[in-house]
C-alpha cells in the first residue's frame, strides 16, 4: 500500500521533465499576444540565447511550435530533394523514425544500425558514406529508447570528409550532452523544448548552418508544406531578432516566455558546468542501480547517455516495477526499443535534475523493488549514489 498523501509526482521520465518554479510562473503569466513588446524581446533573446546553448555563432535558429518530430521533418524537409540518397546512422527507435521521415520525402535511405546497446561502427558509417554521393547523414545524439550516446562528433567528420550535410537528432541531449556545433562540424541541430533546455513541451528548436540553409535555397523541389519550409519562417525569425515581430503562424507564447527563463537558467549555469553536473547525476544514478543489482543497457559508461538512463529489469521482476515506482511518487517510464521493450524501464535525469531527485528515484526505486519481492538490500544503491555524488563534490576545487 502506498503511503502518498498527496497527487504531487516527481516527473523522472526522460521528457517532458520537472519544472523549475521560474518557469512555471512564466507559463502562469496572463495571456499576452505574440506581437507583444515584451514577448518580441523574449523571442528574440531565446533565438540568441540558442545560439550559446548549442555552441553554434554561425548558425540560424528557428523556433517553432511544435514538437520534436516536427523539428526532425523541418531539419530534412529543407535539405533533401526525392531521389537522393540520406545515410540514417541509428541507434534506436528515433533512428527509425528519421528513416521514416526520409523516406516519406523521397529520399534513398541507407540505414547503419548499431546492435542494441551498442553505438554504431564507425567504418561501417564511413563505408555507406562512401559507397555513393550522399546529401545527408543524420545521427540521434542520445536515442531515448536505449539511452546510449552516438560518437556524433567523429560522424560529424566523416559526414564532412565525403561531402554529405551532417544533422543531428539532439532532441535528448541539446542541455545536458556535451555539444559543439559548430566546432564539429554539424551543419542541423535541432532538439524540442521539453527535455533537457527545461521548458514544457510546445516548441521545436532547429539551429540551421550556412551550408543547410545553401542546400535548402539551392533545392530543386518546392519543400511540399508551407509550414514546413524553413525560408517562410526566415524573415519571422530575423525579425524577433531585430526586435521587429511579424506574423506567421501563433507562437505558443507563454511556452517560448517559459524557454526564454530556462535557457537564461542554463546560460547562467554555463554550458560547460551543465555538461558536467548531467554527467555527474547519471554517473550517481548509475552507481545507484549497479549497487541494486540492475543492469544497464547501454553497453559500456563510455556511450551511457548523461541524461536518461534505460535499465534492464531484474530477472523475477516485470514493468510492473513502473507502477510500482509511480505509486512511491516518482513517475519513470518503461522500455521503447521494439527490440526490448518489456525488458527494461527508463529515467530521466536532465534539465533542473539534482542530487536530492536522483536519490529520491534511487530510493524509490529500492523501495519498490523490495514491495514486489524482489530481494533488495535497502539502502545499498542510496549509498552508492551518495558516494559518487559526496565524491565529486570533494573533487571540486
Ligand atoms: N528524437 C528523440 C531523440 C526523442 O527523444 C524524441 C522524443 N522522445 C523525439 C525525437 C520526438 O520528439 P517529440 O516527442 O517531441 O515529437
Amino acid at each position: 500500500m502506498s503511503e502518498r498523501t498527496s497527487e504531487r509526482t516527481l516527473l523522472m521520465i526522460p521528457g517532458p521533465i520537472e519544472l523549475d518554479p521560474e518557469v512555471l510562473r512564466a507559463m502562469a503569466r496572463p495571456q499576452l499576444g505574440h506581437m507583444d513588446p515584451e514577448v518580441a524581446r523574449a523571442f528574440g533573446r531565446v533565438l540568441t540565447r540558442a545560439r550559446e546553448v548549442f555552441l553554434a555563432p554561425s548558425a540560424q535558429p528557428f523556433v517553432i511550435a511544435g514538437s520534436g518530430t516536427l523539428a526532425m521533418e523541418l531539419a530534412v524537409a529543407n535539405i533533401v530533394d526525392p531521389g537522393e540518397r540520406a545515410v540514417v546512422v541509428s541507434t534506436g527507435y528515433f533512428g527509425d523514425r528519421m528513416r521514416a521521415i526520409l523516406e516519406r520525402l523521397g529520399a534513398r535511405v541507407e540505414e547503419v544500425r548499431a546492435p542494441l546497446g551498442e553505438v554504431p561502427d564507425l567504418s561501417a558509417v564511413e563505408r555507406a558514406l562512401a559507397a555513393q554521393p550522399t546529401k545527408l547523414c543524420a545521427v540521434t545524439h542520445v536515442d531515448t529508447s536505449t539511452g546510449v550516446r552516438a560518437p556524433v562528433e567523429a560522424v560529424a567528420r566523416l559526414a564532412q570528409a565525403h561531402g554529405a550535410l551532417m544533422v543531428v537528432d539532439g532532441v535528448c541531449a541539446v542541455g545536458g550532452e556535451e555539444l559543439r556545433q559548430d566546432a564539429w562540424g554539424v551543419d542541423v541541430c535541432l532538439t524540442a523544448s521539453q527535455k533537457a533546455l527545461g521548458a514544457p513541451p510546445g516548441l521545436a528548436l532547429v539551429m540551421a548552418g550556412p551550408r543547410a540553409l545553401a542546400a535548402r535555397r539551392a533545392k530543386k523541389v518546392q519543400v511540399a508544406s508551407l509550414y514546413l519550409d524553413l525560408l517562410e519562417w526566415l524573415p519571422i525569425m530575423e525579425g524577433y531578432e531585430r526586435g521587429a515581430p511579424q506574423y506567421f503562424a501563433t507562437p505558443p507564447v507563454n511556452v517560448v516566455l517559459a524557454l526564454h527563463v530556462s535557457l537564461g537558467q542554463l546560460l547562467g549555469e554555463g554550458v560547460e558546468a551543465r555538461f558536467a553536473r548531467h554527467g555527474r547525476m547519471a554517473a550517481a544514478f548509475r552507481a545507484g542501480c549497479r549497487a541494486l543489482g540492475l543492469a544497464l543497457l547501454p553497453a559500456r559508461d563510455a556511450i551511457a547517455a548523461s541524461t536518461l538512463s534505460a535499465v534492464y529489469y531484474p530477472a523475477g521482476v516485470d514493468a510492473s516495477l513502473v507502477g510500482r515506482v509511480r505509486a512511491e511518487g516518482i513517475a519513470i517510464a518503461g522500455g521503447l526499443h521494439p527490440e526490448a521493450k518489456a525488458k527494461y524501464f527508463r529515467v530521466g535525469h536532465m534539465g533542473a535534475m539534482q542530487a536530492s531527485d536522483v536519490l529520491a528515484v534511487v530510493g524509490a526505486l529500492e523501495r519498490a523493488l523490495a514491495s514486489g519481492g524482489h530481494a533488495t538490500s535497502l539502502g545499498a544503491g542510496l549509498a552508492a549514489a551518495q558516494a559518487v555524488l559526496a565524491e565529486r563534490r570533494e573533487a571540486r576545487p
